[in-house]
């Protein structure tokens, strides 16, 4: 839905008007159009640092490389501008060396153009020889959350990630990801990068799921229907299901892809048996699975029906666990899939009025915590995304109040698209991504809520 405030902002006359009152401009977010390119990064300009002793820093220059970045050591003379920057903090010993995060990016933040992409990389804690050296890459997230606040003014993005010791080997994906315009309304993650998962037979790093399957759940309108589009431009041939009553929009979702409509209730007794089976039978299993049709039943706990809390619940919990019984028992879901579930940042903080629907957005991010290492020697990954607030039909629903907070209390000042929701669930969909598993990623522009 439309941000008048974002429309007055950049508006000739209002957004001088805006400006002597004092009120935050939000930034003009730069995004990604249509499918990932060979190179994403031609003709930006990235800073690399490390430290010593670090184990990353080959691999994440060799990526930043072949997207196609002009890298270069540090920050540029004046006035020269750079549109990212990646530093390797894996090395860092203690607080006698953790200055060197000071060092690279104390001169660099003020050379940083709008839009710009920063990706730090520190050791994974739990791999780190000393307590010191555990402190210094735990350090690392506060000092990553800190100037993504910063930066955000100026549409850029600042995001961790743990490498454990090989991990290194799995960082295109993310590095492509966290580096490139796709992460648009992602900052201030942290996510780790681990040799949990057993490798693909191939990693595409464009044209990412041609020849795969893909099951999009509420496809027919928001971000379900933007998921579907994604997934299509790389290549997947998708199955969207959405309930009958949204035939029409389903329909164009499917036409508009080149998919397929599946009408159909998720709650309806057999529902998960039917998607399995057709799953099955007409595609020969699935690849990507994106739980993502949800629903608010909106309502203080001391108010809400019984029915509020068994709809929100049976919709947005009970049939996703239902629907992955089925594919796994009917073995609908083939070796390397991905599977992506539609948490919430109020399954994160909690939000008041949805106590039914934070409920089942956390349970989500506890299941994935618990499926991914059971899947894992399959070469399944599981994770799930916590949108904030998307401009979608569900928030257009929201008290103009809560609905302009949930807008501007973000490090960007501004709701996200479905699209930004999109490129975080693509990106987790793809082999490339299979170093990151049981992971909850929020894809928020850094909302204060739960933060
Ligand atoms: P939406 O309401 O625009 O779309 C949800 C879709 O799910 C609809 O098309 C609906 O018909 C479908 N659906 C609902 N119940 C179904 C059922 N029983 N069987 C099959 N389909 C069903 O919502 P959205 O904003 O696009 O949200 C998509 C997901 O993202 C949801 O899980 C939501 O909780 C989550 N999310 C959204 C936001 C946001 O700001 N929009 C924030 C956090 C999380």
């Amino acid at each position: 839905m439309a941000d008048r405030f974002m429309e007055l902002a950049h508006h000739r006359v209002a957004g001088r008007l805006i400006r002597a009152l004092g009120l935050p401009r939000p930034p003009v977010l730069a995004r990604a159009g249509g499918a990932w390119q060979e190179q994403p990064l031609l003709g930006s300009t990235v800073a690399v640092g490390t430290t010593p002793g670090s184990f990353a820093t080959r691999a994440v220059r060799d990526v930043l490389s072949a997207g196609g970045a002009a890298v270069r050591d540090g920050a540029p003379a004046e006035p020269a501008t750079v549109d990212g920057a990646a530093f390797d903090a894996t090395g860092l010993t203690g607080p006698s060396d953790a200055r060197r995060l000071y060092d690279f990016f104390h001169p660099l933040v003020p050379r940083l153009a709008q839009n710009a992409r920063l990706l730090v990389l520190a050791a994974d804690p739990d791999q780190a020889g000393t307590p010191a050296a555990a402190a210094a890459a735990r350090g690392v997230e506060g000092f990553v959350r800190s100037l993504a606040k910063e930066v955000g003014r100026r549409g850029a993005t600042a995001n961790l990630a743990y490498v454990a010791r090989g991990g290194e080997a799995r960082l295109a994906g993310p590095a492509r990801f966290f580096c490139a315009a796709g992460s648009t309304y992602v900052s201030g993650q942290a996510v780790h990068v681990t040799e949990a998962v057993r490798a693909p037979a191939s990693v595409p790093l464009h044209s990412a799921l041609r020849g795969k399957v893909a099951l999009v759940t509420g496809a027919a309108r928001g971000i379900g229907a933007a998921t579907a589009e994604r997934l299509a431009q790389e290549g997947a041939r998708v199955v969207c299901l959405d309930v009958a009553a949204a035939n029409d929009a389903l329909a164009a979702t499917a036409a508009r892809v080149g998919g397929e409509a599946l009408p159909l209730d998720l709650t309806a007794p057999g529902a998960a048996t039917r998607v399995a089976t057709t799953l099955r039978d007409g595609h020969g299993g699935v690849d990507v699975v994106v739980h993502n049709a949800g629903i608010t039943r909106d309502r203080t706990l001391a108010k809400m029906t019984r029915d509020e809390w068994d709809q929100v619940l049976a919709v947005n919990f009970e049939a996703i666990v239902a629907l992955d019984d089925a594919l796994l028992a009917a073995g609908t879901l083939r070796d390397e899939g991905r599977l992506v579930y539609l948490s919430s940042v109020s399954g994160v903080a909690g939000n008041f009025g949805q106590t039914n629907y934070a409920a089942t957005k956390a349970a989500l991010i506890g299941y994935v915590t618990a499926v991914a290492p059971r899947l894992a020697p399959r070469g399944v990954c599981a994770n799930a995304v916590a949108p904030g607030f998307i401009e979608t039909g569900m928030v257009a629903r929201m008290p103009f109040v809560m609905r302009e907070a949930g807008r501007r209390l973000n490090s960007l000042s501004q709701g996200g698209q479905p699209q930004d929701v999109a490129e975080l669930v693509t990106f987790l969909a793809s082999p490339g991504a299979y170093g990151i598993t049981g992971a909850t990623i929020r894809v928020c522009g850094q909302s204060l809520v739960g933060a």
